[in-house]
This record gives C-alpha cells, sequence and structure tokens, in this order.
C-alpha cells in the first residue's frame, strides 16, 4: 500500500473539523457573505470567478426552491457589488431529478433574475445519464438568453459529435470529466482523454465558439497556447478556467502572461462532500489531511517542549 493512498481510505472517518482544515482551500467559505469578499480579493488579483453554491441532486421541489433562492441572493449580490463574474449551475441541483420541464422552470427563474445584470450562467455537465437533457436545456435556455453556456467532457467518446451538432452556437467549458464512467461511452487512459481534449479545443477554435479551458494540466495547458500560435489567435480568443485553491501559482503566471483566467469558487454549507470528492480526486491533499492530523500536532508539541 503506498503511502499516498493509505489516508484516502482513512478520509470518511475523520471527524469534520480535520476535513475541514484543508477543506477550505478549495471552499471560499460557509456563506455568501465570505464567497464575495474572496471573489473581490481574486478580482483584484485579475481574476474572474465563477460562483457555485456547493449542493447535488435535490429530490423534492421544496430542496430545489430553497437553492434557487439561493442563487437569486447570490446574483443580486454580484450585481450590487460589481463582482466580476457569473455563476455555476448544476442541473439535478434546480430540479432534473424531478423533471425536464421543472428543471427548465428553475432555470428561466434564474434567468430571469441574471438578465438585468447581464449575467452569465454556466451549466455544469453531471454524470452520463443527464447529459442529453442537459444539452437540451442549454439548447433551450440560449435561445431565450445569449449569455448561457454549457460544459463538455473530454473523457466522452460522443463529445466530439455533441460539438458537431451545436456548432458556432456554443459557449462550452471544456474539461476531461470528473465522474466513473462506463467503458462503452468514455475514453479509457490519461493520453487518450488529453488527445481527444484537445482534438475537441482544436475544432472550437476553429468554427468559432466561445471556449473556457478548464484544466489545470501542464500538457493541456501548453497544448491549449500552442493552438493559439498554430492559428495566430489572440490571447483573449479563450479563456482558462481553474478550480479555486488548485495550482494557484500556475493560474497567477497565466494572468501575469495576459491571459483571461477564470476560477470556480464554490461555497456554502455543503462544503463537505465536494471537498471528499476533491480528496479522493487527489491523493496529495489526502496527503496533506494526514499531515494536519498527525504530522502537525507532533511538531506543536515538540515546539512546545523545546520552549
Ligand atoms: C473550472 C472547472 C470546471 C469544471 N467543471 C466540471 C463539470 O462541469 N463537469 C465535470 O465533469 N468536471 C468538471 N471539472 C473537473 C474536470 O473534469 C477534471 O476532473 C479536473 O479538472 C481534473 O482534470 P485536469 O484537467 O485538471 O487534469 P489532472 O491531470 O487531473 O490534473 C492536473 C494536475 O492538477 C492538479 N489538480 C487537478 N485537480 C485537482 C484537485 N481537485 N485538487 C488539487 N489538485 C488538483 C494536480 O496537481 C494534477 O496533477 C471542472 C474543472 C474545472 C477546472
Amino acid at each position: 500500500m503506498s503511502l499516498l493512498k493509505f489516508p484516502i481510505k482513512l478520509l470518511g472517518f475523520l471527524p469534520r473539523p480535520i476535513i475541514k482544515l484543508v477543506a477550505f482551500k478549495y471552499v471560499a467559505g460557509e456563506t455568501l457573505l465570505a464567497a464575495i469578499d474572496k471573489t473581490k480579493m481574486l478580482n483584484e488579483q485579475g481574476f474572474v470567478g465563477t460562483l457555485d453554491i456547493l449542493g447535488e441532486a435535490a429530490d423534492s421541489e421544496q430542496k430545489v426552491e430553497a437553492f434557487v433562492s439561493e442563487y437569486k441572493e447570490l446574483i443580486k449580490t454580484i450585481a450590487h457589488q460589481k463582482i466580476k463574474g457569473g455563476i455555476s449551475v448544476k442541473p439535478t441541483a434546480v430540479g432534473l431529478l424531478i423533471s425536464y420541464d421543472y428543471a427548465l422552470n428553475q432555470f428561466r427563474e434564474i434567468v430571469k433574475a441574471l438578465k438585468d445584470d447581464l449575467l452569465f450562467l454556466r451549466i455544469d455537465m453531471e454524470d452520463s445519464p443527464y447529459t442529453d437533457q442537459t444539452i437540451k436545456l442549454y439548447t433551450e435556455l440560449k435561445q431565450e438568453y445569449d449569455r448561457v453556456g454549457i460544459v463538455f467532457q473530454a473523457y466522452l467518446k460522443r463529445t466530439w459529435h455533441d460539438l458537431e451538432i451545436i456548432k458556432s452556437s456554443g459557449d462550452v467549458r471544456l474539461c476531461k470529466g470528473i465522474y466513473l464512467e462506463p467503458p462503452e461511452i468514455s475514453i479509457k487512459g490519461k493520453n487518450l482523454v488529453r488527445q481527444n481534449y484537445l482534438k475537441c479545443l482544436e475544432y472550437m477554435l476553429t468554427h468559432n465558439f466561445k471556449i473556457g479551458v478548464a484544466t489545470h494540466d501542464d500538457y493541456l495547458l501548453e497544448g491549449a497556447i500552442d493552438l493559439l500560435k498554430k492559428y495566430q489567435l489572440d490571447k483573449q480568443r479563450f479563456e482558462f478556467q481553474m478550480l479555486y485553491g488548485v495550482r494557484t501559482q500556475v493560474a497567477k503566471k497565466l494572468v501575469r502572461e495576459g491571459y483571461k483566467v477564470r476560477l470556480y469558487i464554490p461555497y456554502g454549507k455543503d462544503w463537505y462532500a465536494y471537498s471528499m470528492r476533491r480528496m479522493y480526486e487527489n491523493p496529495y491533499i489526502a496527503f496533506h489531511v494526514t499531515k494536519a492530523l498527525f504530522w502537525d500536532p507532533i511538531v506543536a508539541l515538540i515546539t512546545r517542549l523545546k520552549e
């Protein structure tokens, strides 16, 4: 058993305060005010934000409507405080588990709130049972409001075809994809996913899409910049997108070099599930948890004994 794999298995058993210690590097806070403060600070450093209220898969109208109200409050605050940023919303958080039409109406409520200040809505992409409906939501909403975007996942075999279908009406955040998908529909293998990512990106660059290059992978970051050079495109032709707290130095360097960088900034009382997912995804974070749990108290004790 590797040193880094050991703590991952333990994560589910760790007390929440310990998880919180590490998680809050990746979550902007539990409250709207905390998230807005962080976003303002990030705006001052040259980043644009996409605020996301944590919470997934709402299975009752009551939960959905509470969530939509939270989003409306967020939208009002972004507009009022002149924050440079928009919002990201997961379809299952706003009613897709209940019905397609119900989710569409909830999205319409959100869009109504965005319209006054022309703020942007990104519809996050969840796992494959929801892909078709998410694309349909996007297509319908896009006809009603231009400032709507979708996400495509380079690990899905269908993504290439989906891009061709939505063609140049597309405003797409391209990511690798985070869910575990069956091999029949997904590309397996790091390098194959990377190849498909760059193939999709090249298609979007040459077909007038608006593009978010969402990755922290050096290979893809460099690949994206190479594509700009290949087609002699301006640095602002796309924006890089990264998760708040992940590879911060790389994100800052991109801003210094003149690229637009948007950070995905999650916040909310449901921080625990989100953080656990981030930790399972990256063994290094689990390593930090172990360090906070075991090593830091030992160092503190030794320091105290020495004093
Ligand atoms: C802005 C944004 C929005 C996203 N939206 C969606 C979405 O709607 N649907 C979806 O399925 N997926 C989404 N994702 C997740 C994405 O699909 C990948 O799972 C995730 O970005 C990791 O892939 P990577 O390209 O960064 O490459 P990786 O090879 O996974 O990462 C490269 C390096 O970045 C660092 N790193 C990456 N992820 C983390 C992390 N979580 N914590 C700490 N370090 C990390 C590590 O050092 C790693 O070696 C989004 C990602 C971003 C950046």
